[in-house]
């Protein structure tokens, strides 16, 4: 079953147990894996559900849902000041990999890129296809960029989002490291599920303004170790600390 090809349709895709492939699919299933009449693979709608589905003509006729529990315990938000160049590629790939549910890529002070509107579909497609290959039951949602004061906002006004432990990276100064906060910590949002939000800044670095806004919405400031990291690298070791603590 896990040697299975699997592919992310939307919900909408799948009617009366058929799932109506998109012709990129079907090129992708046909074309270039060559599968054949009855043949097997397995769509995921990226919400968490998983069908082994049957070849039949040009599309998928669903056999029997999967049960899949890939996901972490805890819903976690990463929220990236953009890197340079296409930094923010590896950050989205590599966090799917590692569990993330929600990345918002956000412009700060120092953020030098200034993205162009294909961007943000080029990253929903690698976190649908590193979906796809970590086996996750769940794409996570990448939101459109947004200046880092607005998503603080964003933070603060739901309140889902208000009880949840809340954590800026800053690569200076003498903070408790993520890794011992986590431990200490157990907050639940109103559908019971423990949330986490984690920021991470640009090459730049938060400018002082930066951190203090963060900080006076409940931010608790902390590091990631000793070492200045990457802006790309950060989000994907504050990823994996959360992981190994919450995995279970
Ligand atoms: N130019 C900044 C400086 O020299 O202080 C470093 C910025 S670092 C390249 C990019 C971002 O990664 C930081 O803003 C911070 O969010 C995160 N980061 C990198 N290393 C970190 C560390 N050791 N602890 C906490 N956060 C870190």
């Amino acid at each position: 079953m896990s040697q299975l090809q699997r592919i992310a349709i939307a919900p909408s895709q799948l009617q009366q147990g058929q799932i109506l492939l998109t012709h990129e699919q079907q090129h992708y299933l046909l074309r270039v894996l060559r599968l054949r009449e009855g043949d097997r693979f397995i769509a995921m709608d990226g919400q968490g559900k998983w069908w082994l589905t049957q070849l039949v003509g040009e599309q998928g006729q669903v056999l029997e849902p999967l049960l899949v529990q890939t996901e972490l315990p805890v819903s976690i938000t990463l929220m990236v000041a953009l890197p340079k160049g296409n930094g923010f590629d590896e950050v989205v790939r590599s966090c799917t990999e590692l569990g993330v549910a929600t990345i918002a890529p956000v412009l700060s002070d120092r953020t030098l890129l200034n993205p162009s509107p294909q961007k943000l579909e080029r990253w929903r497609r690698i976190a649908a296809e590193a979906a796809e290959q970590s086996e996750r039951s769940f794409v996570p949602t990448i939101l459109e960029p947004v200046a880092f004061n607005t998503a603080l906002s964003s933070v603060t006004r739901h309140l889902s989002l208000g009880n949840s432990q809340k954590y800026i990276c800053e690569a200076r100064g003498n903070y408790s490291h993520l890794r011992d906060c986590l431990n200490k910590k157990q907050m639940t949002t109103e559908n019971g599920q423990e949330t986490i939000i984690i920021v991470t800044g640009p090459e730049g670095g938060w400018t002082p303004a930066e951190l203090e806004s963060g900080i006076n919405v409940g931010f608790q400031p902390v590091s990631l170790g000793h070492r200045i990291l990457r802006a790309v690298t950060a989000p994907i070791v504050a990823m994996s600390l959360v992981g190994a603590a919450y995995e279970v």
